[in-house]
């Protein structure tokens, strides 16, 4: 099966060059056609995200990508929302998960933020006013939050989940946040089996803080979604280790949560493993269980045994070394 290869920039092209050489030593069945996107092809292109990239994703219906950087002040939009507009990939998912053997604040915690994807402050709209303010409009839509919610409810249907928690600020913001819950709640009077529970977004920081074990799908809208997944991260061990996926009707980009950490690109020292389990979730999502069972089994094992880590986990390991250890385990099953 044919898939898109976006390296992308910093630690891109490191983190996603590990998660294919993993992918293809699993025996999954994949060729991977390889577009680059981001800083590298400005200046040929003019743009970061040229239509050939989108047309490949657009063929192959599924890619793989790295972190993209925003060029900050040259008037260019993030291409990863860009990404995720043109192609309307409206569900942003990312399971929170702790690994045995990985040092970190909590352990049993296993949760999955559904993220809208399309809409709230990453509208992108904005504009001064005068030089005295700026204004940013923030739109919540009917459209987008039962889709979403809907999204979030199925997720936790198919993965025999209990609860689904909406997160939200409708004390504060009655209309635009009162809307995302009023169609949330409807959803979930649609699903009798599965717990529904909602929570104001301040609140739930400290609770996800305290008692993570609490919680099963949580659903939000995009901004919060996102500040919550990078806190999530920090619950169990960092960034290095968040897989996300970006999910349309016409398609779907799985990529880590982490961005192009521009502090230590190039230097090999990268943790792959958000990308690795990017990777993972790509092959369950094409159907190729075997293989992703294969790969998750040899990174579970690799943690629990605690002796080739990289260095933001207490390691020595260079990302090369990692993907060569998890490699020849592999093979080894
Ligand atoms: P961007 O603007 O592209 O989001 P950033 O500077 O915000 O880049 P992030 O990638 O979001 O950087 O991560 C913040 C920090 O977390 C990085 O500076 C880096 O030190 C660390 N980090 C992120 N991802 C990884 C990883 N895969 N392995 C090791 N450290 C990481
Ligand atoms: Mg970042």
């Amino acid at each position: 099966m044919k898939i898109t290869l976006i390296p992308g920039d910093g630690i891109g092209p490191e983190v996603t060059n590990s998660a294919r050489r993993i992918i293809d030593a699993s025996g999954a069945d994949i060729q991977w056609e390889i577009v680059e996107a981001g800083a590298s092809v400005l200046k040929t292109y003019n743009t970061p995200l040229p239509d050939h990239v989108i047309a490949s994703i657009k063929k192959n219906r599924i890619a793989l990508k790295g972190p993209i950087t925003t060029p900050v002040g040259k008037g260019f939009r993030s291409v990863n929302v860009q990404l995720r507009q043109k192609l309307n990939l409206y569900a942003n998912v990312r399971p929170v998960k702790s690994f045995e053997g990985i040092p970190s604040l909590h352990s049993n915690v296993d949760f999955i933020i559904v993220r809208e994807n399309t809409e709230g402050l990453y509208a992108g709209i904005e504009h001064n006013i005068g030089d005295v303010a700026a204004e940013s409009i923030r739109i919540i839509t009917k459209e987008a939050s039962d889709r979403i919610s809907k999204f979030a409810f199925e997720l936790a249907k198919n993965e025999n989940r209990n609860k689904v928690t909406a997160t939200h600020k409708a004390n504060i913001l009655k209309l635009s946040d009162g809307l995302f819950l009023k169609c949330a709640k409807e959803c979930g009077s649609h699903y009798e089996n599965i717990e529904f529970e909602d929570i104001i977004v301040d609140a739930m920081s400290m609770k996800l803080v305290q008692f993570p074990q609490n919680y099963d799908v949580i659903v939000a809208p995009n901004l919060y979604g996102d500040i919550l997944s990078d806190m999530s991260a920090g619950l169990v061990g960092g960034l290095g280790l968040i897989p996300g996926a970006n999910i349309g009707d016409e398609a779907a980009v799985f990529e880590p949560v982490h961005g192009s950490a521009p502090d230590i690109a190039g230097n090999n020292i990268s943790n792959p493993t958000a990308t690795i389990l990017s990777g993972i979730m790509l092959l369950k999502y094409i159907g190729q269980n075997k293989a992703a069972q294969k790969i998750e089994t040899t990174l579970h094992k690799i943690f629990r045994e605690g002796k080739h880590l990289t260095r933001d986990l207490g390691g020595t390991l260079s990302t090369e070394e990692f993907t060569n250890e998890v490699i020849r385990e592999l093979l080894k099953q």
